[in-house]
């Protein structure tokens, strides 16, 4: 049976930082990976450009139960050590309003950087490789691993090399000293993440949080998108949960043929998806000129009735918002500023056509599922490991890092933060344990 000091299930972002990390430290590591290679989300980051930390890192941008766990890591591991890390693997920092990218804008740099420095320092990988069971044994755990052979017509046919999961797999089991759970959630399954690192954890006794959707668009039950769909415009989104503002957000909303995307509804995802999972009523309210407050929008309206009197309605409605969407609105007000209707029924449509634009109702349904969500709301819960360095308070040296753990950060970088900085904090503790137990 194969023996390590540290063994790491999952080799995403948070399970290559920690492999580096506990090698660097001076431990033998094995790096356990379900897919055929290590790191497939990173490739898919930041659209392929891999945003991958921020120069603002505070836990006003994490969700958790636990914020003040949140805060150790973040205050132990900032956006700082983050760039130094990459830097040290030859990977040049460059930022855009904060978010920070590496320097090339390809998120291959990032994963070739980390799989040529766990390459480098000859951490021992096992890819097509499921790990089903790990239990606490005496002076350490004991990992049952099932590894799969590649698909027989991998390469052919331009077919990508995948493992075959219908073959009978190989089962091993390896001893380690340590263990660190860097499964991640079960965002975008296609990449790796399937959710079995909740199970994992579980099995060891610690409590998952209900996993939600994070950072993903959202359905709505009015049909009127599908008339609108595809088009995008800058405004503000609230959200209302049993009528009760949690937040709002700004940005550029995109219309879908079910509902609502784009970053501001990204940022509200969670939130949304954790209210429908209570079972409460969710809505979004759309503000398409959040520049004014209602009376002002009215004013500007009827100042623009008047100067452009006489013109089409065409004329009336161009040059505000996307035609396809001043269109739905006008319908839904039946406000037509060239109709032929009395002054007092003419402003009662604009009343109702001006609370429309500045109050656009959207009541979320669902979220567009967890394979097109970047990442997951939810998971072990933080006060049953040791911050910052990520360890079980119920079994000394396991550890559980990553996404698995109930933190979800908004996009610009926070997600991947998370998971570098609870992947390099776990690694270095797990390998200094190692040297002091065995001193
Ligand atoms: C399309 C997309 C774009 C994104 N863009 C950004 C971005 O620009 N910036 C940002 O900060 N975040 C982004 N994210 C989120 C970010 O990628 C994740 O939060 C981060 O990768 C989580 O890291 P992790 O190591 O915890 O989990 P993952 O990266 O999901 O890695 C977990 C690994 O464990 C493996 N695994 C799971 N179970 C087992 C098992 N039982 N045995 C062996 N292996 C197992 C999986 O195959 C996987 O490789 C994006 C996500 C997606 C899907």
């Amino acid at each position: 049976m194969k023996q390590y000091d540290i063994t790491i299930v999952g080799g995403g972002a948070s399970g290559m930082a920690a492999a580096i990390a506990a090698s660097r430290s001076g431990a033998s590591v094995c790096l356990i990976e379900r897919m055929e290679t290590a790191g497939k989300k990173i490739l898919a980051t930041g659209n392929g450009r891999c945003n991958y930390t921020n120069l603002s890192i505070s836990t006003e941008y994490y969700h958790s139960r636990h914020t003040r766990s949140v805060a150790r890591v973040l205050e132990t591991f900032g956006s700082r050590e983050a760039m130094d890390f990459f830097r040290e693997l030859g990977v040049e920092p460059v930022s855009r309003n904060g978010y920070v990218y590496p320097r090339s804008f390809q998120a291959a740099s990032v994963r070739d950087a980390l799989t040529a420095e766990l390459d480098f320092l000859g951490v021992d990988m096992m890819t097509c490789s499921r790990v089903v069971r790990v239990s606490p044994v005496h002076n350490g755990y004991a990992l049952t691993v099932k590894t799969y052979p590649l698909r027989p017509d991998a390469g052919k046919k331009k077919r990508k090399p995948k493992p075959d999961l219908s073959a009978a797999p190989d089962i091993r089991k390896i001893r380690s000293g340590a263990v660190i759970l860097a499964c991640g959630g079960k965002a975008a399954e296609n990449l790796g993440s399937d959710g079995s690192g909740y199970l994992l954890a579980k099995e060891l006794g610690h409590s998952v949080r209900p996993v939600v959707p994070a950072l993903n668009g959202l359905r709505c039950k009015e049909d009127y998108f599908k008339q609108v769909a595809g088009v995008r415009t800058e405004g503000t989104v609230r959200l209302f949960i049993d009528g009760i503002l949690q937040d709002c957000q700004a940005g550029e909303i995109q219309m879908t043929e079910n509902g609502i995307s784009g970053i501001p509804v990204f940022q509200l995802c969670s939130l949304a998806c954790r209210g429908l999972l209570e079972k409460k009523k969710v809505q979004c309210v759309l503000d398409f000129f959040p520049e004014w407050s209602e009376a002002e929008c009215e004013d500007f309206f009827t100042r623009r009735l008047k100067r452009l009197s006489g013109r089409s309605e065409q004329a009336f409605f161009n040059g505000l918002l996307p035609e396809k969407l001043m269109a739905l609105c006008a319908a839904l007000s039946d406000f037509h500023p060239d109709g032929q209707k009395t002054s007092g029924q003419q402003k009662e449509s604009l009343k109702r056509f001006v609370r429309l634009v500045t109050h656009f109702p959207a009541t979320i349904v669902a979220s567009r599922g967890f394979d097109q969500a970047q990442a997951c709301s939810g998971g072990v819960l933080l006060n049953e490991v040791r911050m910052p360095y990520c360890e079980s308070v119920y079994h000394p040296g396991l550890y559980i890092i990553g996404e698995l753990l109930d933190a979800d950060g908004a996009c610009g970088g926070y997600n991947l933060h998370w998971a570098w900085a609870t992947g390099i904090l776990s690694g270095t503790h797990a390998a200094k344990r190692k040297r002091d137990t065995s001193c």
